[in-house]
């Protein structure tokens, strides 16, 4: 997406302002699957990361399949057009309710995390007299090298169920009617950049299939390897390979004779997005300088809460003219902790100036919050020359919906 373009949309829509890039999330889609040519595999998009309703037609449009984590991203999903048997339902703490609801729509498999979940799963299949096919998470017990909030594949986390529990929870489902095992899932972690923990994970879980085929459970076809492929955020960083990672996973998967199902989010469409934001103030603190912007923490968490580093540039004609400082760029929530970018060397920055934070389609719009009753932005997708807004900005009305005074707290104290 050209400057000149990213300042128009600024202009006309206003800041702060989400904006995705078509021809990016196509590339990268093209570019995981080329990478897996000849494999058996299907790509189930985790809809987490970002949930638009454009994103994810487009990605349903170039065929893949969906990876939810809740009854609001079934909504989505269904939304914008995926056929519920492309529907994969994966989460630790899935609700009665929510259940009932993937079952109802039909959804192509549930990933199953617990033993309560189970017989939970069991039971409403059972009332509704409806086959639901399912697959088992399975905690490989695997360290990778990302943040320690975004590991999830090492014993002690709550995702997954262990190794050794996994014979008893398939033979639970080997005796139910109206469950079919077909397959076996883990997610390792996110934001991993080594293909290494990919072939381990790959590895384990065909062990297990292997001893559960054996043991009979002759519909284990598919070991889906779940999300966690990894992207470069500091300029110059590279991606995970994706064609090294292809083979780190396809090799003991196809060789086994199962199909690879795999869960990416972030790859897919993390460098497809970049949040645009204004300068409202400069200041000075003690020894730091602080350019003050109209997104903060509300808009783009990932700097509070993971540490993140996202790129920053500055989009000004004269941007590589003016002097460079190091300055914090911070948002304007009420919290020490609200900041994009800290000691970040920068062309100088004056009031008013459009910045853009890199990297900000994965994890961007989706864990924005209303904090200090800010509304939160708006989100536009750009095709070539073409752009639309594809999410209105908040509305003070909408900030409102659904909330009442009630009884005033007079009336109840007399
Ligand atoms: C979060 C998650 C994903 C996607 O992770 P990325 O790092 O964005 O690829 C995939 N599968 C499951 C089960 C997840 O929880």
């Amino acid at each position: 997406m050209g400057e000149g373009l990213l300042a128009a949309i600024a202009t006309a829509v206003g800041t702060p302002v989400y904006v995705y890039d078509a021809e990016a999330i196509r590339a990268r889609y093209g570019r995981l699957t080329r990478a897996l040519q000849g494999v058996p595999h299907r790509i189930h998009y985790a809809v987490k990361a970002n949930g638009n309703l454009a994103v994810l037609a487009l990605l349903r449009s170039l065929g893949a399949g969906a990876d939810i984590v809740s009854a609001g991203e079934l909504a989505r999903a269904l939304a914008a057009g995926f056929s519920p048997r492309d529907v994969v339902f994966s989460g630790a703490g899935k609700t009665r309710e929510e259940l009932e609801r993937a079952m109802r729509a039909g959804v192509g498999a549930v990933n199953v995390e617990s033993p309560g979940e189970l017989a939970l799963l069991d039971e409403l299949a059972g009332a509704a007299g409806r086959r639901t096919a399912v697959a088992l998470r399975v905690n490989p017990d695997i360290a990778v090298d990302s943040h320690p909030y975004t590991r999830t594949g090492e014993l002690g986390m709550k995702f997954g169920v262990s190794c050794e529990d996994v014979p008893a929870l398939a033979c639970a489902v080997g005796r139910s009617p109206w469950l079919d095992l077909v397959g076996l899932a883990a997610h390792i972690g996110s934001q991993i950049l080594d293909p290494a923990p990919f072939r381990q994970a790959a590895q384990r879980l065909v062990a297990l299939a292997d001893a559960l085929r054996r043991d009979g459970h002759e519909g284990l076809r598919i070991l889906d390897l779940g999300g966690g492929l990894g992207i470069g955020y500091a300029g110059g960083e590279a991606d995970l390979d994706v064609e090294r990672y292809a083979e780190a996973v396809s090799g003991p998967v196809v060789e086994a004779g199962f199909q690879l199902a795999l869960e990416p989010g972030r790859y897919l469409v993390g460098p497809a997005g970049v949040l645009l934001t204004r300068a409202l103030y400069r200041k000075r603190s003690g020894s730091r300088r602080f350019v003050i912007t109209d997104a903060g923490m509300t808009d783009l968490l990932r700097p509070s809460h993971y540490g993140a580093y996202h790129e920053v540039t500055l989009i000004a004609p004269d941007a590589a003219r003016r002097p460079v400082e190091v300055v914090d760029v911070v948002g304007p929530a009420c919290e020490t902790g609200d900041f994009l970018a800290l000691e970040r060397a920068l062309p100088a920055i004056t009031e008013g100036d459009l910045l853009a934070v890199h990297g900000a389609g994965a994890y961007g719009f989706v864990m924005a919050s209303n904090y200090n009753a800010r509304l939160r932005p708006p989100e536009v997708m750009v095709d070539g020359e073409r752009w639309a807004v594809v999410r209105e900005r908040e509305t003070y009305a909408g900030l409102l919906a659904g909330e009442s005074p009630g009884r005033a707290a007079r009336s109840e104290a007399e």
